[in-house]
């Protein structure tokens, strides 16, 4: 049979009192989910210093993590609103923002900079964040307990708040500087590092880290995959080559290990696999995201979206007319040229906008293709507008995300970070639909393949501490390149 199944049985408990990890259906299925495909090179597996480390980590979440005498220590400290001289456990607590694969992404990043530094990584969970995915570390939970004493996150942390790292540097409350001897004690409860968007410029100077190293509690929010700059940062290179001997496959390997799916997400992915995706003998997945600040319109979009398909061969070719008639006709106009079996192509559609799919599906439906295969049209949602603040909506797009992640090749909208989490997870290279330079005008190439499986970090620094003045921080390291679809940003190969 060609259908490929999801397989698993057994129940995934979700976000709240979520049960140890091998338990849970979106971790049970994944492995085998994701069966090699001929289309595409999958990811390495992960190093195993990198499996050492987080098994380490694992057991350091659970002496420090919430619920420990540790964590009950630290929260006393925070309250006194004093940061401890010594403290055995030090926190990254990561705050959302932007969209979901906004949130993602920093949240990878979030983690990463954990491991890097020795914190244990946290989570502040809106009502409209939680219900999307289980508990990551066994035996312990990265969520923030209720009584926590920072409540209002949206209030305190703000580009303005004194307590950013970026805010006390400029108030002199604070000095970056090596002379400085800031001691532990002098310094307030916690700093927030502000890495949106262009504030990414704030912390990736040594001199920073070491600063930023003393304070116990650390409250990070971005929207940005700024993992890439860790990786440019002197301090950090060695551990990270040894960590990801493929720096690539960087994201694919923590995104995998930190996100699964709740119960109620990973229901929809599989409700909508088994039925749509699974009996097919390709699954190509296409994201069409039309942003409100780029208004494409539609026929050019489409447009560009079909010469990307036809160009790349990732569709078979629409029959002539004279064809489609003679099939009509039943002559059999269009048998498979050398006499194999006819495939199955479904192509999976995500978009807010159901207009995409609505015309693919009618192409494909209307017309034979030249080779005799069969080409089916699917989405699973198309909720028009976006809804960050509604959990359901989310669920949607977090189980679209996964679904994309399973097809064998994978279409994708240039600059959204929707599409970067889904072939990042999938650990394939995506064709980036690329943005013309006006909506009206359409992008020639339609698109590209990306270089790599990385997510683009999208606001990279303007300059990287130790870097000449002026220098191109795509050329700083031989793994780093700027982006196809945002020349600004930098990303790993
Ligand atoms: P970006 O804005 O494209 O970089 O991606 P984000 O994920 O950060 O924000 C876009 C948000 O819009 C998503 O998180 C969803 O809430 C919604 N959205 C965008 N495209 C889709 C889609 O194809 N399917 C679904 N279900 N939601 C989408």
């Amino acid at each position: 049979s060609r259908r490929r199944r999801l397989g698993a049985t057994r129940t995934c408990a979700s976000w709240a009192g979520c049960s140890p990890r091998p338990s849970t259906t979106s971790r049970a299925v994944r492995g085998t989910r994701r069966r090699p495909s001929t289309a595409v090179r999958r990811r390495s597996a992960p190093s195993s210093h990198l499996v050492a480390l987080l098994r380490r980590y694992e057991a350091w979440h659970r002496r420090c993590g919430p619920g420990s005498p540790l964590f009950g220590e630290a929260v006393e400290h925070l309250r006194s609103g004093r940061n401890a001289a010594r403290s055995e456990c030090q926190y990254a607590v990561w705050t959302p923002f932007n969209g979901l694969g906004n949130r993602m992404l920093a949240l990878a990043s979030t983690f990463l900079y954990a491991l890097l530094t020795d914190r244990v990584l946290l989570v502040h969970a809106p009502q409209e964040f939680d219900g999307l995915f289980c508990e990551p570390f066994p035996g312990s939970s990265w969520t923030l307990p209720a009584g926590f004493p920072i409540a209002d996150f949206d209030a305190t942390f703000t580009m303005l708040s004194p307590t950013s790292y970026k805010n006390m540097k400029k108030a002199g409350t604070i000095n970056g500087g090596d002379r400085v001897n800031v001691t532990a004690e002098g310094l307030p409860a916690y700093v927030f590092l502000d890495l949106i968007q262009s504030y990414t410029d704030a912390a990736f100077c040594e001199a920073d880290q070491r600063v930023l190293a003393k304070f116990n509690w650390m409250v990070v929010k971005s929207d940005v995959y700024f993992a890439t700059a860790l990786f440019l940062m002197p301090a950090y290179r060695r551990e990270l080559a040894r960590l990801f001997p493929e720096k690539e496959a960087a994201f694919h390997h923590l995104a995998r290990y930190l996100f699964h799916p709740s119960n109620d997400v990973w229901g929809i992915v599989r409700q909508f696999y088994e039925a749509y995706l699974a009996g097919a003998d390709e699954r190509v997945g296409l994201q069409v995201r039309v942003f409100q600040e780029v208004p494409v319109p539609f026929e050019t979009m489409y447009g560009q979206i079909m010469r990307c398909l036809e160009q790349e061969g990732l569709l078979p070719k629409v029959a002539l007319a004279q064809q489609n008639a003679a099939a009509a006709r039943n002559t059999s106009a269009v048998p498979p040229p050398d006499g194999r079996k006819t495939k199955v192509t479904s192509i999976l559609v995500t978009s807010l906008s159901p207009e995409y799919y609505e015309r693919i599906r009618g192409v494909y439906h209307a017309n034979w293709t030249e080779t005799g295969d069969y080409v089916v049209v699917h989405q699973p949602s198309h909720d028009g507008v976006q809804h960050t603040e509604a959990r359901g909506h989310n669920q949607r797009a977090l189980a679209e995300i996964y679904l994309l992640s399973f097809c064998d090749r994978i279409v994708t909208t240039a600059v959204s970070t929707f599409g970067y989490v889904a072939h990042g997870l999938a650990g394939v290279r995506s064709w980036v639909l690329l943005r013309s330079p006006s909506p009206e005008t359409p992008a020639e190439p339609a698109c590209v393949r990306s270089s790599t499986v990385e997510p683009c970090m999208q606001a990279a620094p303007r300059q990287m501490c130790g870097a000449a003045k002026g220098s191109d921080i795509g050329g700083l390291a031989p793994y780093v390149r700027h982006c196809e679809d945002v020349h600004g940003g930098v990303k790993l190969f």
